[in-house]
């Protein structure tokens, strides 16, 4: 475990300078050595990395942002968001292990109560639980009101009924945080939604891993709650009707958290595309000398930069305590947006090698569009941020 876990990291929100300088050498030097090597290996072979979340249970990062007194880091989401950054210029699927865990993590540490804090983020922090968010269905993605998984009270517990999709840690997940109805002809339709601690046991089938573009290795799964029983002490905060407002409450951290891979991407493929332009020549000299190349590589690095001041700029604001949703909205949107085109422009300057898979670039190029997709679309994105700035600067 890493030290600023423990003492130099006490205060939520807060890390001293050095000790952040410290965890992203450690982090650093992980990608290096552990992770670069093998990325290659796993990602062609779409096989999951067990050796790499034991390091990542030894480095803390699955209770990256607990509370200390649950046995995390407590980082701010600043640095939260630099690490994601430095992860993802590498391998952006792995940081999908802990990203969804710590949103599950957070339902429960901002609404739970305190026995339900206590029951699950030790474990959550350690990594002896790992798990996510389940908030898709087939048939409600956006439109998350429209979701028909069902908890019916009985007695003392609840009994669930219907099937969500897309769920990441699906299969090597063990506990989710399960968006339901508990009233399902309620309206506004949010006041009837619910969020439950939903661990895996009898009731929930798990389904297909489901094939994907990019993002390989992690899983990505169908979850089907089959009179699927829980007791009423699982529902986050023992509250019905918050549901809505608990899920859609962690997405400003999530959004950082999705700029940050976004930064991640447009960082890494300006890495490989100023390298290979350094060693490649045509006409007798490298391709950077040309001038074609020079403005791609200028608008690239130019991208990479604005992403991560914006990205930052968010994660600072909600380190304050801030209502962020407008900043973290353009830090996803422009990150995202970053990441597809530095991408896409990196491989055009790998030439025929940038389509070769023994290259790392097409790998980003794969995994760039899930960022414009998760935690609310691109074009919802730009809803939410006119709805925010029209807010936020009234008629006079
Ligand atoms: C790899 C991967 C991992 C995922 N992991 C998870 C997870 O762990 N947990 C989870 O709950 N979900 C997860 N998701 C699901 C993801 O959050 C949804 O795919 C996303 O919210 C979009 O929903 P949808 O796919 O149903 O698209 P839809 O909602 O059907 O949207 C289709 C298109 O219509 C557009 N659109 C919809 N409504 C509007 C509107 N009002 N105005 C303008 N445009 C609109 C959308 O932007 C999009 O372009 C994951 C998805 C992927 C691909």
């Amino acid at each position: 475990m890493l030290e600023a876990g423990n003492a130099r990291a006490a205060k939520r929100r807060e890390i001293d300078p050095a000790d952040e300088r410290e965890l992203l050498d450690a982090i650093d030097r992980w990608v290096e050595r552990e992770v670069a090597p093998r990325v290659l290996e796993y990602d062609h072979a779409d096989r999951y990395p067990h050796e790499l979340v034991e390091q990542m249970k030894e480095l803390g990062l699955f209770g990256a942002t607990i509370g200390t007194e649950y046995g995390g880091l407590a980082l701010p989401a600043a640095t939260y968001a630099r690490i994601v950054m430095a992860i993802s210029s590498v391998w952006m699927s792995i940081t999908g292990i802990f990203n969804s865990h710590l949103m599950l993590a957070l339902a429960i540490e901002r609404f739970g109560t305190e026995p339900q804090k206590r029951e699950w983020l030790p474990k959550l922090a350690k990594g002896e639980v790992r798990g996510g968010i389940a908030l898709t269905e087939p048939d409600a993605g956006t439109d998350l009101q429209s979701i028909r998984t069902t908890a019916r009270r009985t007695g003392d517990g609840y009994v669930i009924n219907g099937a969500k999709t897309w769920i990441s840690n699906g299969i090597e997940g063990s506990c989710f945080a399960l968006l339901v109805k508990t009233a399902p002809q309620a309206e506004p339709r949010h006041k009837g939604m619910s969020l439950f601690i939903a661990p895996k046991q009898s009731g929930l089938k798990v389904g297909r891993k489901l094939e994907k573009l990019g993002y390989k290795c992690i899983d990505s799964a169908e979850l089907v709650f089959e009179n699927y029983s829980v007791p009423a002490h699982n529902l986050i905060g023992e509250r019905e009707g918050q549901g809505f407002y608990q899920a859609s409450s962690g997405l400003e951290l999530g959004r950082i958290n999705v700029a940050a891979r976004g930064v991640g991407i447009a960082e890494g493929a300006l890495a490989l595309a100023t390298r290979y332009s350094q060693g490649r020549k045509t006409f007798g000299k490298p391709i950077c000398d040309h001038q074609a190349i020079q403005l791609k590589l200028a608008d690239m690095a130019t991208r990479a930069r604005a992403a991560r001041l914006l990205t930052l700029d968010a994660a600072e604001a909600f380190d304050r305590g801030e209502r962020c949703d407008l900043e973290a909205g353009m830090a996803k949107l422009f990150a995202s947006e970053a990441a597809l085109e530095n991408a896409t422009e990196s491989m055009r300057i790998h030439g025929a090698y940038g389509y070769s898979k023994e290259y790392h670039i097409e790998r980003l190029y794969r995994d760039a569009p899930l960022t414009c997709i998760g935690e609310g679309t691109n074009e919802m994105q730009r809803i939410i941020i006119a709805r925010q700035w029209i807010k936020r600067h009234p008629a006079s």
